[in-house]
């Protein structure tokens, strides 16, 4: 057993998982016997078109469900427009980083990625973006926001810009962690035909083992692209678990308040240590429900956090990223950075099976 500020942890204890930037609360259980209540007859097949979620989620967004096709996650919805549009031959623009499924779609339906970077001297390239597309002849746009894995954001005005710019060919926001901004482009969909968004209750609505996410466009979009939808996709269970959720938002309003006041607390404590560590650390800003820093002694980091059981992702370079969690889970998060920064070896439980 190792000890650590009050912390003990085992090998093999569960893990904390702040890795997938899901919600740290479980707060739709009693939705699964009441999807049994509801009449779930599971010798049927789930309702093709998934109406009665798409009017719920449309009430919520402020669209007909005409607009809407629901997915698999959003990761179906984002599959689907890149095999409507991307082929040997097509290019596809998107920012770097972000979200990594878009390369493994894109390569799979055998396109060109093209990425811009994110961050250029601290800020958002848009000329610089917008050029690129123009000078290789880009077939489909898409993008994070907020972008995964930064945290950043690219205001409403670039995002227009870039739609203005580029009105030949679909634009897509992937909004995964758009209620942790509060800023959604959904209210543009009928001014800019080539605008999709893309949403998922994998985050803020803490549902991610349901799989259910949205695409939204004007109805003549969704008319053209519903024709790719697989049919049945989304369960039963999911879809009446999903609209029950949907049709009390309140319940997820609570919840993403409670993980909001968390990340407040845990980028404050972060910027603390970053400021008593000169150089150490280099946080990012977040208008999502993670964190993206930088830091020289990355490796110790992580090391440190896996023998307390806590995995958070870590990328190729000297970057990681870190889901909000509890606040339990935050206090030793910080607890365990600071000491790494201060040059602790651990050695108070390295020699106790740790794999420090
Ligand atoms: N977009 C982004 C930016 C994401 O980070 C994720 C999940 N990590 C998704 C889409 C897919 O989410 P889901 O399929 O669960 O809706």
């Amino acid at each position: 057993m190792a000890e650590f500020n009050g912390y003990t942890a085992e090998m093999g204890e569960a893990k904390i998982r702040l890795n997938g930037n899901e919600s740290f609360n479980d707060i739709y259980k009693e939705y699964l016997s009441e999807s049994l209540e509801n009449g779930l007859e599971l010798n049927r097949y789930p309702e093709d078109e998934s109406i009665e979620l798409r009017k719920a989620y449309g009430k919520y967004v402020g669209v007909s469900e005409k607009n809407i096709i629901v997915g698999n996650g959003s990761d179906e919805m984002l599959q689907l427009i890149i095999g409507a549009r991307i082929k040997k031959g097509k290019k596809f623009l998107t920012v770097c980083p972000d979200f990594s499924m878009y390369d493994f779609y894109v390569a799979s339906y055998d396109g060109e990625i093209i990425k811009h970077d994110f961050y250029n001297n601290g800020e958002f390239d848009l000329e610089g973006f917008i050029e690129k597309g123009k000078s290789e002849n880009v077939s489909l746009i898409m993008f994070s926001n907020p972008n995964n894995p930064t945290g950043g954001v690219l205001t409403e005005e670039s995002i227009i810009r870039i739609l203005e710019e580029f009105k030949d060919i679909d634009v897509v926001v992937d909004e995964a962690y758009v209620e942790f901004y509060g800023n959604s482009m959904i209210k543009y969909i009928s001014k800019y035909k080539n605008l999709i968004v893309t949403r998922t209750l994998s985050k803020a609505w803490g549902l991610a083992a349901i799989r259910v996410g949205f695409l939204i466009a004007n109805q003549e979009k969704i008319e053209e692209l519903i024709k790719y939808k697989v049919p049945y996709n989304i369960n039963s269970i999911s879809q009446s678990i999903a609209t029950s959720a949907i049709n009390k938002p309140e319940i997820m309003e609570e919840n993403l308040k409670i993980i909001l006041a968390e990340r407040e607390y845990l980028v404050k404590e972060l910027k603390k240590i970053a400021e008593n560590n000169q150089g150490k650390i280099k946080l990012y800003d977040t208008k999502s429900n993670f964190i993206y820093a930088q830091s020289e002694v990355k490796s110790e980091i992580i090391k440190a956090l896996e023998n307390f059981g806590i995995v958070i992702r870590n990328f190729n370079d000297d970057k990681f990223r870190l889901t909000v969690g509890s606040r339990e889970d935050n206090s030793k998060i910080i607890s365990i950075i600071e000491r790494v920064l201060r040059g602790d070896n651990f050695a108070g439980f390295a020699g106790e099976g740790s794999c420090l």
